[in-house]
C-alpha cells in the first residue's frame, strides 16, 4: 500500500538526538531548541522563535497572548483544523466562521468585514496547504478595527505572501512540526513567531509556566518566580534535535517536494482541462512549498468512488476537514448557524493524494495513470448510464 503520509528522515536525526542524550541536558529551551530557534529568526526574519510541543499548543500560547475577554469574537475559517478554532475557545471567546473562498480553501477575506463587530478581538488565517491567504487584505481591516492577527501557519512552512515569509506578517504566527507537515520534530512540534513587540516578555513567561524562568536565565533578574498566566509549552531537546536535522536538510527536503508536486501538476492538467475535477489554485501573491497536493472533485459520490478506486490498487487518497460549522461541538455551544457552502465543498469534494520526501516519481506517475484510468471509465459508465 502507497501511504499517504510518511514522516521525513534525512540521515542525521538519530545521531542529534543522541548528541542531545549525552549532552545530560535534555529537558526544554537548551542547545538544540536554540540552534532550531535562530535558524528561523535568521532564514524568515520573525522577530522572535519559540518552539512548542505542538502546533496547537502555539495556537493555544498566541490565544493567551490576545487576552480575550469572555465574549470576544475571534474569526476563524470553518475549513481548518479543530486546533485553529480550539485554542481560543479554551480563553472563553466566541468563534465566528468565515466561509472559504471558492478559489481555493483558504478564508474569503472579502466576506470578513461583514463578520466583525463591536466584539470582534482577533482574526485568525489559515494559509491552507501552505499557500497564503490575502494578507493585504486581512492586515487592512486589522488595522482599522483595531484587532490582532493570528496566522495559522501550521502547513506554511517556507512559503511567502508577495515576497514575505508566512508566519511574519500577523502579529503572531503558529507552525506545526507534526510528522505529517514537510518538517517534522520527530512526530509532535511546533512554534510560535512573534512579529510585535508587546508580545515579546509574555511570550516567554506563558511558554515557562507562567514564570519568568527565561530572564532569570539571561541574568535579567536575580530569582524567578511565578508572574502569569502559562503552561509547559516547551519541547524536550530530543525533539530540537530531531528537527534541527531537517532544518539542516530544509533545501533538499523541499526541492524534493516541488518536483513531486509538479509531477502531479503536470501529469494531471490535462483532465483538470477536461473539467473533471481542479487543483490546487495558488494566487500571484502566493509561493507554493508543496505541502500538499489535492483534487477538488465534482461530487462527494464521485470523490468516494476515486478513493475506493486507488485503494483497490493500493493507493491511499484521504479527504481533508469536515466543516467546523456543523462540528457536534460548534452546534452545541453556539447558537450560530452560518451557510458557508464553499466550505461544505471543500469537505466533500477535495481529496488528498500521497505526497513525502521517500516518494518516488516513478510511483506519481502511475498514481496519476490510475486516475486517468479512474476518469476514463467512470465518464463511459455515466455516458452508458451504467451507473
Ligand atoms: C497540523 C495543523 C494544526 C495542528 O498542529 P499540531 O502540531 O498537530 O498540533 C493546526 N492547524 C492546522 C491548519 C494544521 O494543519
Amino acid at each position: 500500500m502507497i501511504p499517504f503520509n510518511k514522516p521525513c528522515l534525512t540521515g542525521k536525526e538519530l545521531r542529534y538526538m543522541q548528541e542531545a542524550v549525552a549532552s545530560g541536558k535534555l529537558s526544554g529551551n537548551g542547545e538544540f531548541t536554540h540552534r532550531c530557534q535562530t535558524f528561523m529568526e535568521t532564514r524568515y526574519g520573525f522577530r522572535k522563535c519559540l518552539l512548542t510541543t505542538s502546533g496547537t499548543d502555539a495556537l493555544e500560547m498566541a490565544a493567551m497572548l490576545c487576552d480575550l475577554q469572555p465574549g470576544d469574537e475571534v474569526i476563524v475559517p470553518s475549513y481548518t483544523f479543530v486546533s485553529t478554532a480550539l485554542a481560543f475557545i479554551r480563553e472563553g471567546a466566541n468563534i465566528v466562521f468565515v466561509d472559504s473562498s471558492w478559489q481555493n480553501p483558504n478564508m474569503d477575506a472579502t466576506q470578513l468585514e461583514g463578520l466583525i463587530t463591536e466584539h470582534t478581538k482577533v482574526i485568525v488565517p489559515v494559509h491552507y496547504a501552505g499557500v497564503a491567504c490575502d494578507m493585504d487584505a486581512i492586515m487592512a481591516l486589522a488595522e482599522r478595527y483595531n484587532l490582532l492577527v493570528v496566522e495559522d501557519a501550521a502547513q506554511a512552512i517556507d512559503s511567502t505572501y508577495r515576497g514575505k515569509p508566512l508566519g511574519s506578517i500577523g502579529h503572531l504566527g503558529c507552525f506545526s512540526f507534526h510528522e505529517t507537515k514537510n518538517i517534522t520534530a520527530g512526530g509532535e512540534g511546533g512554534m510560535l513567531t512573534i512579529n510585535d513587540e508587546r508580545f515579546l516578555q509574555r511570550a516567554e513567561i506563558i511558554w515557562e509556566k507562567g514564570t519568568n524562568r527565561a530572564e532569570f536565565f539571561r541574568g535579567m533578574v536575580n530569582k524567578y518566580g511565578w508572574v502569569d498566566k502559562g503552561s509547559s509549552f516547551l519541547p524536550a531537546e530530543i525533539n530540537s534535535a530531531y528537527l534541527w536535522a531537517q532544518l539542516e536538510n530544509l533545501e533538499k527536503i523541499q526541492q524534493r517536494r516541488i518536483r513531486l508536486w509538479e509531477t502531479y501538476d503536470k501529469e494531471l492538467s490535462p483532465l483538470t482541462e477536461r473539467g473533471l475535477f481542479r487543483k490546487p489554485d495558488i494566487p500571484d501573491f502566493a509561493t507554493n512549498n508543496a505541502h500538499m497536493f489535492y483534487l477538488v472533485c465534482r461530487s462527494l459520490e464521485e470523490r468516494s468512488r476515486l478513493i475506493a478506486y486507488l485503494r483497490s490498487r493500493d493507493i491511499l487518497a484521504v479527504f481533508h476537514y469536515l466543516s467546523l460549522h456543523k462540528s457536534d461541538y460548534y452546534q452545541a455551544h453556539s447558537s450560530l448557524r452560518p451557510q458557508l457552502d464553499a466550505c461544505d465543498n471543500y469537505a466533500d469534494c477535495l481529496l488528498r493524494l500521497p505526497l513525502y520526501y521517500d516518494l518516488e516519481k516513478q510511483t506519481v506517475h502511475q498514481i496519476c495513470s490510475y486516475i486517468k484510468e479512474f476518469y476514463n471509465e467512470f465518464i463511459e459508465d455515466s455516458l452508458l448510464g451504467g451507473r
